[in-house]
This record gives C-alpha cells, structure tokens and sequence, in this order.
C-alpha cells in the first residue's frame, strides 16, 4: 500500500453526545478552541511538506461553532490538503450540506460513527441517504464509511445494523471495544459472534480488532502524526497516551511553532495501535496476511 501522510486532527475536545462505553473520559471531552488558535494550527499544516490527509476528530467537530466559520476555510484557502472527519453524524442535514459545499473536491473520506445510545439506526440511515446525495452533487470523489461500536452485551444487535446498512450499499466498520491501553475482554459467546459478523477478517480494511504492531516498521512520527485541540503533537494516538514514558512520541507544539517532524519512521514500540488509520494509509508496514501479528 503506498503511503498516505495523514494528521489526525482532534480538532475540538467537546462532544454532544456522552456514550457509556466512550474511551475519552468526561474530564478530557472538553475544549473549544480559540480563532487565534485554529489559525496557528492551519499556518502549520501549511508547512507540511506535500499533501496531507487532514482527519478531523474529537470530541465532535461538528459540535464546535469554529469547525464552519475557521477550520474549513482554512484549510480550504490556506493549505493544498486532503480533507477527512469522524463525526458521530449528529449534525443536521443542514449543516452537512454547507460542509460538503465547503470541502468540495477535497473531501476525501467521511467516518460517521452510529450510537445506537443517542440515534435510530432508522434516523441514521435517512440522514446518510441525504448526505450521499450531497456528496454526490459536490464531493463526488469522496467515500463514505459507517464505524459501529462492538459494545459489550449488544453484539447479536450488530448483526441487523450491518445487514440494513449494507443492503443500502453503506460500508461497514465493525470496531472492537477498546478500554485504557486495551480491548474489552469479551465473553466467549460475544467473540464467536464476533468471528461471525466479521467473518473471522483481521483485515484493517474491514475491523478494528486494534492490534499489536510492535516491532514493524511504522512512519509515524514522519509521515503521520496526532495533534490536540492546543496544537501538541504526538506520534501516534499510543505515542500520546505513553508520552510520560516515551519522549520519543511528543512532537512539539504545532501551533507554537516547536513541532518538528522526525526525519524517518522506527520500528512500533507500543503494544497497541488502537486507531486503523495508520494501517490503512500505509504508514505501518504489514506484512503480508499470513504472517499477520497477533491481534488481541
Ligand atoms: S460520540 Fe464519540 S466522542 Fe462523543 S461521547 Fe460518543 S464515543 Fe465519545
Ligand atoms: S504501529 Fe501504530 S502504535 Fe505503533 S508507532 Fe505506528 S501508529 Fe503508533
């Protein structure tokens, strides 16, 4: 897979929904940042060598008032680069047609999140039938993915969610609970069913089973990296979690001007990569499926 230089944008701390099984503490899903801020973090993906994919997340861009008034036209006006979210889709249609309008051509990928907590699988898809259309008429290069949450207890429900999604031609993203530093230990009925519905794929195309890489050569740090909401950049999502332990994985501040890109990739340190995104942009080497590592 050829590279793909990816920032994981957390663009804003808060969230509009507070989902039980979320991995962000309450404490950590605050945060708006300030206009100056969004600026000064734009100024520095400018700088960027290249072209990036920008993945906004959070919290929940859509939830931040600056997300429409000064990221997109930002980035839209000030930078060459790609530009993707992660969205728990609660946004109304309204506002999901300015940010199609906004992004145009550089709309690269939409990751919408289902949270049958807050949502109907039936409001759910209404609104993703909608949106498609609005891709269709302004951001016809870009792809859409629905990520679903494999929470404890709900598994057997899962089966109904990709079946009507799938039957309207949505791709599925099955994700595996993750709990500090790891997966949810589920009974051993739930992982049968989750061989079931995944069809037994460890795949990072197809689920997020969050494995291990340790040991594989990966470019984050290089060719990929996460900043927060203040513009602290880290490796990767692990990088930022182990930062007191790791020094390694801090990156400086990229809205300061004390980031810094390290010159090349090393072999994964860490004992979990949490996140499909370095996977699938091809900033982690895998091996070939055969030789796959294990994967918890
Ligand atoms: S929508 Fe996402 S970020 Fe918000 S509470 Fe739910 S899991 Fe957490
Ligand atoms: S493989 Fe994943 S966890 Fe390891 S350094 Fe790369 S991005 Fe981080």
């Amino acid at each position: 897979m050829s590279l793909q230089p990816t920032v994981e944008w957390q663009v804003n701390g808060h969230c509009n929904y507070d989902c039980t099984y979320c991995i962000q503490s309450r404490q950590y899903r605050t945060g708006l940042p300030e206009e100056e801020t969004i600026a000064s973090l734009v100024d520095g993906f400018a700088r960027l060598p290249g072209t990036w994919e920008i993945k906004m997340s959070g919290g929940e861009p859509f939830a931040y008032h600056g997300l429409m008034k000064w990221v997109l036209p930002g980035l839209v006006e000030r930078t060459p680069h790609h530009i993707s979210t992660l969205t728990n889709f609660s946004a109304p249609l309204s506002v999901l047609r300015r940010f199609c309008e906004l992004t145009g051509a550089r709309l690269r990928i939409t990751s919408a999140s289902l949270h049958l907590e807050h949502e109907t699988l039936g409001a759910f898809v209404d609104k993703a039938i909608a949106y498609r259309a609005l891709r269709a008429e302004h951001n016809p290069g870009s792809s859409f993915v629905v990520n679903s949450v494999l929470v404890p207890g709900k598994v057997q429900g899962q089966f109904a969610v990709k079946e009507t999604l799938e039957a309207l031609g949505f791709r599925v993203f099955p994700q595996l609970m993750k709990i500090k530093g790891g997966v949810f230990p589920y009974t051993a009925r739930e992982v049968r069913l989750i061989e079931q519905l995944t069809g037994g794929s460890h795949d990072p195309t197809k689920v997020n089973r969050a494995p291990s890489y340790q040991g594989l050569h990966c470019e984050a740090g290089a060719w990929y990296f996460v900043v927060d909401q203040r513009g602290e950049a880290f490796r990767c999502r692990t990088g930022k979690r182990l930062a007191n332990e790791d020094e390694d994985a801090y990156l400086g501040n990229l809205a300061q001007g004390t980031f810094a890109l390290r010159a090349e990739g090393a072999p994964c340190p860490y004992p979990i990569c949490p996140c499909t995104v370095p996977a699938n942009r091809g900033v982690v080497r895998l091996p070939p499926a055969s030789e796959a590592p294990d994967e918890l």
